[in-house]
């Protein structure tokens, strides 16, 4: 076996819903919507699944997706994405699994802004890459200079870079995605960018990938996901655009990860990134409500919210709510004996955690919400000190 994953413990998003489902518990931990999809995509996907083709589809995805990614972007990013440059994948993990299998050797560097999203430390290790670690912290979370500096050496190969960031809810600024820029630049480093969260932000009138900035088009893999895009989280169908140059290699790793994606459901993702931009800005605007109610009903118990400007996700500093215990022991006395199912972030570090952080999802409907609230009220009753 490889001790890699015969060591390793299954994912705390899997443990926490296990545990939720258990004991009936509101899940406020793992990151799906409980509420409904775009009909009109499932639609488009059914009639593909009916009427279409069930066989294999190319390899690097179909045409009308393909075409659909980069003409996306152009609309809602300003990006120039030869449609060329795009490789459809079965979700952003295998995009990340892939791509990272392509791009590293044994032995390259790569660099991780920890908290991390829980995939990302296994597939590095695993393709043979040897991590370096910038460690952010709360409230604010900032990339800064300094930690930047101490990361880079002259072997780092890649910077694994996620943008809006799971689990702390940071939309990163223009000068932060400049500084990571430049230190990539000064090594002559690839940057493989997860915007799986792309359409998640708040705040700010558009999203700004670090592919836009300037001279990182030829430097820049970006990921995206209609699972995330289209609130689909069992879809599984991703996409990766890189340079020419780096999409071969890529298209080589993912020719044998999955070969290819679910045809029909390809057909419903290309519909879905047509679709106006009204439909986006009012996808967006209730996310935002239902972070607003969440984030005024846990400070009506009592709780510290850190701020939330993307994904599915907001922060609660237990230290600053007047509870004591770490993040993992309130996660796990939280499930069982209040009933509400969060995720510690001391999950995301792969080395010297911030152990009083806890991440809940508002992408939940306003009664689930709510009876996750009066759990949370409930468990602040029984823990703070
Ligand atoms: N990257 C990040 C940062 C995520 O939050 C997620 C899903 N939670 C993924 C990748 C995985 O996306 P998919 O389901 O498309 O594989």
């Amino acid at each position: 076996m490889n001790p890699l994953f015969a060591d390793m413990p299954t994912t705390i998003f899997e443990a926490m819903s296990g545990a939720a489902r258990a004991s009936g518990a509101v899940n406020l931990g793992q990151g799906f919507p409980d509420f409904g999809w775009p009909e009109d995509v499932i639609a488009r996907a059914a009639e593909a699944l009916i009427r279409g083709s069930n066989q294999y589809p190319p390899m690097r995805g179909l045409p009308e997706l393909r075409e659909a990614v980069a003409a996306h972007y152009a609309r809602h990013q300003g990006l120039a994405v030869d449609p060329a440059r795009v490789i459809v994948t079965s979700g952003a993990t295998e995009a990340l699994a892939s791509s990272l299998l392509a791009l590293i050797a044994p032995g390259d560097e790569v660099v991780l802004i920890q908290p991390l999203y829980d995939a990302y430390l296994p597939l590095v290790l695993r393709a043979g890459g040897v991590p370096r670690l910038v460690r952010l912290t709360p409230p604010d979370w900032r990339i800064t200079e300094e930690a930047l500096a101490s990361a880079f050496t002259e072997r780092t190969r890649l910077v694994l870079f996620n943008n809006p960031h799971n689990p702390t809810a940071r939309l990163f600024g223009t000068d932060e995605l400049a500084l990571l820029a430049a230190a990539a630049g000064r090594s002559g480093a690839l940057i493989l960018s997860d915007e799986v969260w792309e359409h998640l932000f708040f705040g700010r009138p558009g999203f700004s990938s670090i592919a836009g900035l300037p001279d990182m088009a030829e430097r820049v893999v970006k990921i995206g996901s209609a699972g995330k895009i289209f609130s689909m989280t069992g879809w599984k169908v991703g996409w990766i655009v890189a340079p020419p140059a780096l999409a071969e290699p890529i298209a080589k790793a993912h020719q044998f990860v999955t070969f290819t994606t679910p045809p029909n459901l390809q057909a419903g993702a290309a519909y879905g990134l047509g679709k106006p931009r009204s439909y986006f800005d009012s996808m967006r605007a209730g996310f935002a409500a239902a972070r607003d109610a969440m984030r005024e009903k846990l400070g009506a118990a009592g709780y510290e919210v850190l701020a939330s400007e993307g994904t599915y996700f907001l922060c609660v500093d237990l230290t600053a709510s007047g509870i004591a215990l770490d993040d993992a022991s309130f996660c796990r006395r939280a499930v069982a004996e209040a009933g509400v199912a969060a995720i510690p972030l001391s999950a995301f570090y792969a080395e010297d955690p911030v152990t009083n952080v806890v991440r809940l999802c508002y992408a939940k409907k306003a009664e689930t919400i709510d009876a996750g609230i009066a759990a949370l009220a409930k468990a602040r009753g029984l823990f703070a000190g």
